[in-house]
């Protein structure tokens, strides 16, 4: 099949972003994971005091904002550096505050449309694997291969509790769940764009899946990808 193009969404902690990293690395493609840009523009709004209901500036704010994902500089568990203007923002933007307003700043279709356009230029070179909540039905429709991975609420807030915790959050279980179901709710009844499966994706369930056995579903994706 040699697929080119590699589309990848689901909801939060899914296991969307470890499967799409390590199917990007066996492949040598570039690795994309599209919530650092919305969540690069929610973070520079509340840096700048814009009120996240303030539609009109945050619009603006994300079709100038000059976003820089870079292959990882530091090695502390990042998949990727984000910057800023040169600030480095790659934890700032996983913080409880970034997480409770970045799904409102998603809903904005001017805001979808910049960050979409930059996610189109980067993909055109093909060799890519792209993850997110709408890459498969809108950003990349034409991709060679479209998964759309799931798992549990419970199982993705005990992840992301962990996650958390273990960058010294002090966020407890109940908070992760309650921002994951807020946002899963946001994403998925939003008009623009809205969380949910292409028609042609193939549908990956990791619930009862530890680390291990998502690299085997990569080394099984890539076997597929190369045949
Ligand atoms: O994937 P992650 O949880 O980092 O994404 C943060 C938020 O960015 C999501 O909850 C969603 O609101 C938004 N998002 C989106 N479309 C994408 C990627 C992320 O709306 N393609």
């Amino acid at each position: 099949m040699n697929s080119s193009t590699i589309a990848i969404d689901g909801p939060a902690a899914s296991g969307k972003s470890t499967i799409g990293y390590h199917l990007a690395k066996e492949l040598a493609y570039l690795y994309l994971d599209t919530g650092v840009l919305y969540r690069a523009v929610t973070w520079a709004a509340l840096n700048r005091h814009i009120p996240i209901e303030d539609e009109e500036a945050v619009t603006a704010l994300a079709s100038k904002l000059k976003i820089e994902v870079k292959s990882p500089q530091i090695e502390d568990g990042r998949q990727y550096t984000v910057q800023i203007a040169e600030q480095d923002i790659t934890w700032a933007i996983r913080s409880p505050e970034v997480n409770d307003a970045v799904s409102p700043v998603s809903v904005y279709p001017g805001v979808r449309e910049a960050l979409t356009q930059r996610m189109r230029e980067i993909a055109a070179k093909g060799q890519v694997v792209m993850v997110g909540r709408d890459i498969g039905t809108v950003v990349l429709p034409d991709a060679d291969l479209k998964l759309y991975i799931v798992a549990s609420v419970e199982e993705r807030a005990h992840r992301r509790h962990l996650e958390m915790k273990a960058r010294g959050s002090a966020s407890t279980y109940d908070e992760v769940l309650a921002n994951l179901q807020q946002r899963d709710r946001i994403d998925s009844n939003r008009s623009a764009a809205p969380l949910k499966a292409a028609e042609d994706a193939v549908i990956i369930d990791t619930t009862t899946l530890t680390i291990d056995n998502m690299l085997q579903t990569v080394d099984q994706l890539v076997e597929t990808v190369v045949a």
